[in-house]
């Protein structure tokens, strides 16, 4: 039976982190302590990592080598759904501070900083995180990934697997459009082209069970494109006039 709760012990922690001796003293304690680490020594890989895998937890270094560390932490954050962040940082400075936690940091510890200290932190984050399961939201619509329910306005709406699959990722990327082909890459796991026609098959299913006599359409066509989902009821022309 699938737990409903992640236990902080499976947790996935992506770490952000360049230099290299700290980097693996964390990792190796966090591993040894049961948790799943991903590090990534640039912003730029721990943008790809981001992108390719769901973390629980985010571990941030401010000084990084392509970026600074507090403007990964707003590209973070303006990802639909997105990890509690750590910071960690040798900068003291109160202003660094309060720009992480007015970025939407949760925690800040400052090096050099004993690992005890880093897991205890680490822990109170999780189980704040896991008290609430994860769910994307977009106007009306919820989607709850871990019990993997879907209601709009309150009622429950019934997806096959592929749907659901389809939904979660277009609210993951709210307001982006989404071309067939990554909707195929990103749900069949395939390149296959022959494939992309199917997308516009789903795409009718979803509509006429999400969007059907609703007044917002959430699921918008981006002409040339494929599909997007958009719920601030502007997209698609169907938008009644008051
Ligand atoms: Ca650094």
């Amino acid at each position: 039976m699938p737990e409903d709760r992640k236990e902080a012990a499976h947790a996935r922690i992506l770490l952000v982190e360049d230099e290299e001796r700290i980097a693996d003293f964390v990792s190796r304690g966090l591993t040894e302590s049961g948790y799943k680490v991903d590090w990534a020594g640039t912003a730029a890989l721990a943008l790809e990592l981001a992108h390719d895998t769901e973390h629980d937890l985010v571990i941030l270094d401010l000084l990084l080598p392509d970026m600074d560390g507090l403007a990964l932490l707003e590209k973070l954050r303006n990802r639909q759904s997105s990890p509690p962040v750590l910071i960690l940082s040798a900068r003291s400075a109160l202003d660094d501070r309060i720009r992480g936690l007015d970025l939407g940091a949760d925690d800040y510890l400052i090096k050099p900083f004993a690992f005890a200290e880093l897991l205890a932190r680490c822990r109170a984050l999780l189980r704040r995180g896991s008290a609430l399961p994860e769910r994307l939201r977009a106007g009306d619509l919820t989607l709850d990934c871990i019990r993997r329910r879907v209601s709009r306005a309150g009622r429950v709406i019934e997806l096959a697997p592929k749907e659901f699959s389809i939904l979660e990722y277009l609210m993951r990327n709210q307001g982006r459009p989404l071309t067939r082909t990554m909707i195929v890459e990103h749900v069949w796991d395939t390149e296959y082209d022959g494939l992309t026609n199917i997308v516009d098959v789903y795409i009718r299913h979803l509509r006429a069970k999400i969007d059907d006599g609703a007044e917002v359409k959430l699921i918008q066509t981006v002409r040339g494109t494929g599909y997007m989902l958009d719920a601030s009821g502007q997209g698609g022309g169907e938008e009644p006039v008051p």
